[in-house]
Order: C-alpha cells, then structure tokens, then sequence
C-alpha cells in the first residue's frame, strides 16, 4: 500500500523504488545495482563523479543480511511511523560535494535515515548532530525532520562507513569491508579540499584510517587511538588534513551525559577553524 511522505504528501511503496520521485533520491530505475563484494568494488572505482557514486550507493544490495533488515524494518516499520513510507535503502553521503569538512559516522539507524532517506536524519542522534553544527555554522538550520526539510550544510558533508541500517547497529566485518569501497571512492571524489574529518565513535575513527591508508596517504605511527577530542594529523595526496574524534551522539551517550552539546560545540568550532569555513 502507497503512503503520503509526511512533507510532500506524494505517495510511495515501503522501500521506495529508485526514481519514484522521493525528495533526494540519487537514483533512477536505469542506475546499475552492485549486488556483491565484488560489484561494489568495481563499480566504487569507475565512479566518475559524486552524483554517479551517490546514485549507485542508493541502490546496492551487496550485503544480503543488511538488505533483508533494511526492507524489513520499512515494512514492519516502528508504531509511530506507521503511516509513512519507509525509505528502505542504503543512505549516501549528504551535503557539499567540495566540502572541507566531512563527518564520519557508522551506519543509518533503522527508523532515522533508514527512514527517511537521508543520513542522520530523523531521529535523537540525527537532532543533537544538526543542532551542534548550525551553532557551528556548518548547517543553515538546525531543524533536521526529513529530506525536504531544507536543510543545507556549509563546506560539509556526512558520510556513513557503513551505508544501510544493521540489526542492532552493529555491521559484521565483512559488511564493513564490503561496503567500504564506497567510502574510498567518496573520498576520492570529494576529499581535494577537506582539512578536517570528524569521526563519529570508534568506528568511524577506524574507518577514516582505513580511507586515507586506502588512497595511499600515512596515518603516522603509532596509529592514533580514538578519543572524544583526540586529533591526529594525517598526510593525504592533497596535503595534511587533521581528525578529529567525538563520541557519537548516540541517546546513550546523549542522555547520560557522556555527550553534552557544550563538547560538540569544542570540537566542531574548532574544526571550522582549521578547516577555514567561518568568513
Ligand atoms: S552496507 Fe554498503 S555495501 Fe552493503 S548493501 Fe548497504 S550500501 Fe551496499
């Protein structure tokens, strides 16, 4: 059954079809799908540009068990959404396509962007993560609902390592090796003038060691270790470009206070600095 998106009232199948006209959606019916390690690899390194890329992330279906959960949760979907869509697909990365700043998170929540389509975007995790970067003027507002929300960043973009929402947000090491071409390929569509790459967690951290590593810059030794706060200079084919680690802004660590805008604000106002995004 077709239901109303909750902004633009047209309707859609859960998950929405490629091309059926969702606010965002890369994709088109005629854009190639990857369905194995194998394809997303090959097709990660023909990408030509960012929008090709986008579009055939929105699509892949590599990895059979995050294929599953994602169009499960868009069926079953959770009480309170019940009457909207569900997206049901893997999010890409979102936001500047020269940025100088990119922001490394692990995967799509199942009913935030696994929802709605865009990273981040749509619940607790994705409201905290908006709000500090509109203080930090890498977001024009810091109301962040849905993909036609009008919502834009400054010299920014949002990436997952890992693109579609797992059980329990927890990828398999295979899931997060299959996927990160993606991430490698994104880097080198987008990173030439990136200065500062802010991880997510721990995950994201290693993620982001492992993109540099992939494109043949040096993370230094020994490896830097994440922390909230910890920043490590790395040497990339366009210059030195700094990380930075925060605590992902996970309800976990949002509601204990283990993670409290005043630590976000630290560390994104300082990332604009270096990165050079305030006038
Ligand atoms: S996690 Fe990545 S590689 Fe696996 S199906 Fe989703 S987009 Fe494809």
């Amino acid at each position: 059954m077709k239901l109303a998106h909750p902004r633009t009232g047209k309707r859609f199948d859960s998950p929405v079809p490629a091309g059926a006209g969702w606010p965002g959606d890369p994709a088109t019916r005629a854009t190639a799908v990857a369905d194995s390690a194998a394809q997303v690899t090959a097709m990660a390194e023909a990408a030509e540009s960012v929008d090709q890329l986008d579009a055939e992330v929105a699509v892949c279906r590599a990895c059979p068990r995050l294929v599953e959960w994602r169009e499960r949760v868009a069926v079953q979907k959770r009480k309170s959404y019940a009457g909207e869509p569900y997206w049901g697909r893997p999010a890409p990365g979102w936001g500047a396509s020269r940025p100088r700043v990119m922001v490394v998170g692990l995967a799509p929540a199942a009913h935030g962007a696994n929802r709605t389509g865009r990273v981040f975007t749509g619940d607790r995790s994705g409201d905290f993560l908006f709000a500090a970067l509109h203080r930090a003027g890498l977001a024009n507002q810091s109301l962040c609902v849905d993909a036609a929300d009008g919502l834009a960043l400054n010299d920014t973009r949002i990436v997952a390592a890992v693109r579609c929402a797992p059980p329990a947000n927890a990828p398999t090491p295979a899931e997060r090796a299959t996927c990160a071409p993606w991430l490698d390929a994104e880097w080198r569509l987008v990173g030439a003038d990136v200065r500062v790459v802010i991880a997510l967690g721990g995950f994201a951290w290693r993620a982001a060691l492992d993109m540099v590593r992939a494109a043949g810059g040096s993370v230094g030794r020994p490896v830097p270790k994440f922390g909230h706060g910890a920043t490590a200079v790395l040497e990339t084919s366009h210059g030195e470009v700094t990380l930075m680690g925060v605590y992902h802004p996970s309800q976990q660590n949002t509601f204990t206070g283990k993670l409290t805008p005043q630590m976000l604000d630290d560390v994104f106002g300082k990332a604009a600095e270096i990165a050079g995004t305030r006038t």
